[in-house]
């Protein structure tokens, strides 16, 4: 009853963003008749503490907080059109589960989220968790399209041991069957969840728990879209508990030495994506503009093509300081890309199993504290 109040209250016209629905009463009416005659039986009733954990909500917007015109807009809608106070009133069944605090930091669509974004985030979860000895965890809303970068980025510069959950939906919270309202009391229960902690920034969605690392956008549309491919997920969220079956190996969170302390801007790095007759200006423009990195999107196991080794060994001839350091990883969406001497010999490093844009986020750490390729070889092998 209470989701069912909620959600018509926000239908009502309840929210900042003014997706009206008054159609759509008459059916949650019905489902609200339906809930009312069933018979009680609190969901998760197993884990319902006496006194719930505080868990902060922060919101950056996304279609998890998105409006469109009417309940079957699953594709036309306005990321960002509530607040994440609205999607938190939206389940008040999260109260069962934690004391929920929220704070808005943005409320844009995920292409738009900046690096500036990314440091706001990391330093108020570090403010949260310094300043809150009863904060259990940190539960970010964001949208799908770039979760896996700024989760990727918390998991190497937040250094805390307390849960970090990133937590978005590929249906707007107007649409019929959102997947948002769920997601998040799954996201908030991990974060609550004391077996979530030491495992490193996680995204829940679609009751699968995932590492930062591993984890990936796989479809546009479907609901089961973040994968972790070859390694798995860590576990599930389900209607008794939240349960883990493997933890990250990799270097993570508390055990991270990246520090943002005053750093305001990050090394610019960019990714190139190889292809058949691929075309050396790409290489060549970012060269002369004097990126301090770049990540290859090499075609099977992070290879390229004559034409863009050519356009990088004439990088090779610059000075060390004017080259940009390369990382290859590879387009393929999963599997290892290993040291191999040919690239070695001229500086490349290999990604291990990091896609493009989770090379890039490493590499820009790394070369904030420095130009050493050993050195940077052995951050690509430990995180
Ligand atoms: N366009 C959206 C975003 O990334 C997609 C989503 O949230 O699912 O903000």
């Amino acid at each position: 009853m209470p989701v069912v109040a909620a959600v018509a209250a926000l239908f009502r016209g309840g929210g900042s963003g003014g997706a009206r629905a008054a159609w759509l009463m008459p059916a949650v009416a019905a489902v609200a008749a339906l809930w009312a005659s069933w018979p009680a039986a609190p969901a998760f009733a197993q884990e319902a503490p006496v006194a719930p954990p505080v868990v902060w909500v922060l919101a950056t917007g996304g279609t998890i907080s998105g409006g469109g015109p009417s309940s079957t807009s699953l594709t036309e809608y306005r990321a960002g059109a509530f607040s994440g106070e609205e999607l938190v009133a939206a389940v008040p069944d999260l109260a069962r589960h934690a004391t929920i605090r929220v704070e808005q930091v943005a409320n844009v669509g995920s292409p738009n989220i900046t690096f500036d974004d990314w440091l706001t985030l990391a330093r108020r979860i570090d403010e949260i968790f310094r300043g809150d000895p009863e904060a259990a965890g940190v539960v970010i809303t964001h949208g799908t399209n770039t979760l896996e970068e700024t989760a990727y980025f918390l998991n190497l510069t937040v250094r805390h041991d307390r849960p970090v959950v990133l937590v978005g939906a590929q249906r707007p919270a107007t649409a019929i069957s959102a997947d948002g309202p769920l997601n998040l009391l799954n996201a908030v229960r991990t974060a609550a969840a004391p077996e979530a902690r030491g495992k490193g920034v996680l995204v829940v969605m679609n009751d699968e728990i995932n590492a930062a690392r591993d984890v990936t956008k796989t479809s546009t549309y479907r609901v089961e879209t973040f994968r972790s491919r070859d390694l798995g997920f860590l576990g599930y969220v389900d209607g008794d508990r939240v349960s883990f079956y493997r933890a990250p190996t990799k270097r993570h969170t508390a055990g991270s030495e990246f520090d943002l302390t005053g750093v305001t801007e990050f090394p610019a790095v960019d990714v190139v994506y190889s292809y058949v007759e691929p075309n050396p200006v790409l290489i060549e423009t970012l060269i002369a503009e004097g990126v301090d990195g770049i990540v290859l999107a090499g075609t099977g196991a992070g290879l390229v093509s004559r034409v863009e080794r050519a356009a990088l060994e004439r990088a090779a001839a610059l000075p060390a300081t004017g080259r940009p350091v390369i990382v290859r990883s590879n387009r393929t969406g999963s599997g290892r890309v290993v040291p191999l001497p040919a690239y070695d010999e001229q500086g490349m490093i290999a990604g291990d199993t990091l896609n493009p844009q989770k090379a890039r986020i490493l590499l820009m750490l790394a070369l904030a504290k420095t130009r050493d390729l050993d050195d940077i070889r052995r951050i690509f092998r430990e995180y």
